[in-house]
């Protein structure tokens, strides 16, 4: 039979590309189905077009999950520094923006590229703008029924991803596929997604639509200090979308403005100015926001009149601004999908579902959720290519 694999993987994203050629390297015969016409999509316009690949700093502890430990296995078999030598090997060079974040010097095709070269080096049959309508699971292996043909294959992969931005081919599949072998999956969510304000606080934020700042900004325990940006709907920016992955509905987020500073002490070695609050403040902040902190305090004098009580006050707006978002701009916006296959069901050793070892599920699909930066390509590298030497 000429549609017969030993391994198919549905979903040609970062996962489903590194699993291909990892296991055709492996002299499996292997099949990589996508239901879009265009390859990795998310690659392409990740990083602002050079991609974000992966993080030097890149440990468990930048991963959520219900189950934190998981991803510890296939992280440490496959690390950031196994992904830039395979760069390296091809001569694609990269550089360090910042916290440990490596992009491309050139565009994110080139990791495409590579990629979809090592796929067809190895033999691996590509076959786009398919869909699979119906999986049924045999003596040997998983029969899959498509729109355009029936395919049988040994052993199957899910790499299709999460929900988040449906219109370049997101989509639930790999859900109903885990379902469908009765597999627990803890609830999605968007995640790495702006927040969105409601009308009294966007009102209070009214002038202020692209001012950027630096803050930590925290839930509970969980904090993140870098730039943060006021858009006409919300928040966005690197600190919002972290604490966005910890955000539920209802939920206060605290932002220190000064976090490297102390308010007290600086307004107390002023004591006898005569500048007003604002223009104080204005050393810290733009003066549309130094203006705007003022009017939110409720105070604009000059430094010699404060109060102590006044003081608290504005410590307790610089120091720990409190922000009830009330919702996401949702999947639509969402880097990632926060939630999916419980690992609990899988192998930490192989990606292979526990009780049914010819299955597997890698990548975004999986409940495990990377942090900003390039952790959630490191999640697709590590998965895919622990599952790929497993098959
Ligand atoms: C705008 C944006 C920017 C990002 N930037 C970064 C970044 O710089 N660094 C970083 O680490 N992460 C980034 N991410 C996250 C990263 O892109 C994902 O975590 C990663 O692509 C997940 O890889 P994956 O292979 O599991 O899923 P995907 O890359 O989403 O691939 C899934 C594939 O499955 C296919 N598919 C879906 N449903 C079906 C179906 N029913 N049948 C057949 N095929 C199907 C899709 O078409 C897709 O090709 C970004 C995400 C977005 C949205």
């Amino acid at each position: 039979m000429q549609n017969k694999y030993d391994v198919v993987i549905i979903g040609a994203g970062a996962a489903g590309l590194m699993c291909a050629h990892t296991a055709a390297a492996r002299n499996k015969k292997v099949a990589l189905l996508d239901h879009s016409n265009k390859l990795a999509e998310k690659i392409r316009i990740s990083g602002g077009g050079r991609c974000n690949f992966t993080n030097i700093n890149t440990s468990p502890s930048q991963y959520i999950s219900n189950n934190p430990a998981f991803c510890i296995s296939p992280l440490s078999r496959y690390t950031p520094n196994h992904f830039c030598e395979l760069l390296d090997k091809y001569n694609i060079t990269y550089h360090e923006k910042t916290l440990g974040q490596l992009f491309c010097d050139g565009k994110s095709e080139q990791i495409i590229d590579l990629l979809d070269f090592l796929c067809k080096q190895n033999n691996v049959v590509r076959k786009m703008g398919v869909k699979v309508e119906q999986i049924e699971q045999n003596s040997s292996g998983f029969c899959l029924i498509t729109d355009t043909e029936i395919i049988q294959t040994e052993v199957l992969v899910i790499a299709s991803g999460g929900l988040s931005i449906p219109y370049i081919g997101a989509s639930g599949f790999g859900y109903a596929i885990a379902k469908q072998f009765k597999l627990n999956i803890v609830p999605t969510k968007p995640a790495l997604v702006p927040l969105t304000l409601g009308v009294e606080q966007l009102e209070s934020f009214a002038n202020l639509s692209g001012t950027s700042f630096f803050s930590r900004t925290s839930i509970g325990r969980t904090s993140f200090t870098e730039n943060s940006l006021i858009t006409h709907r919300g928040l966005s920016g690197p600190a919002i979308l972290q604490i966005s992955s910890y955000w539920d509905k209802d939920m206060a987020i605290t932002l220190d403005l000064l976090p490297t500073d102390d308010i007290c002490y600086l307004l107390e070695m002023n004591r006898k100015s005569n500048k007003l609050l604002n223009n104080f403040l204005h050393q810290f902040f733009s003066e549309k926001f130094a203006l705007s902190l003022c009017d939110l305090i409720g105070i604009n004098k000059s430094i010699s009149q404060l109060s102590n009580k006044e003081i608290a006050k504005i410590k307790q707006t610089i120091h720990g601004l409190t922000i009830t978002p009330n919702g996401t701009l949702g999947y639509k916006k969402a880097e990632v999908t926060k939630g999916g296959v419980d690992t609990r069901e899988l192998s930490s050793k192989t990606m292979a579902v526990k009780n049914n070892s010819n299955l597997f599920f890698i990548g975004e699909v999986v409940d495990v959720t990377g942090h900003l930066g390039g952790y959630n390509f490191q999640w697709a590298w590590a998965s895919a290519v622990v599952c790929g030497n497993s098959i």
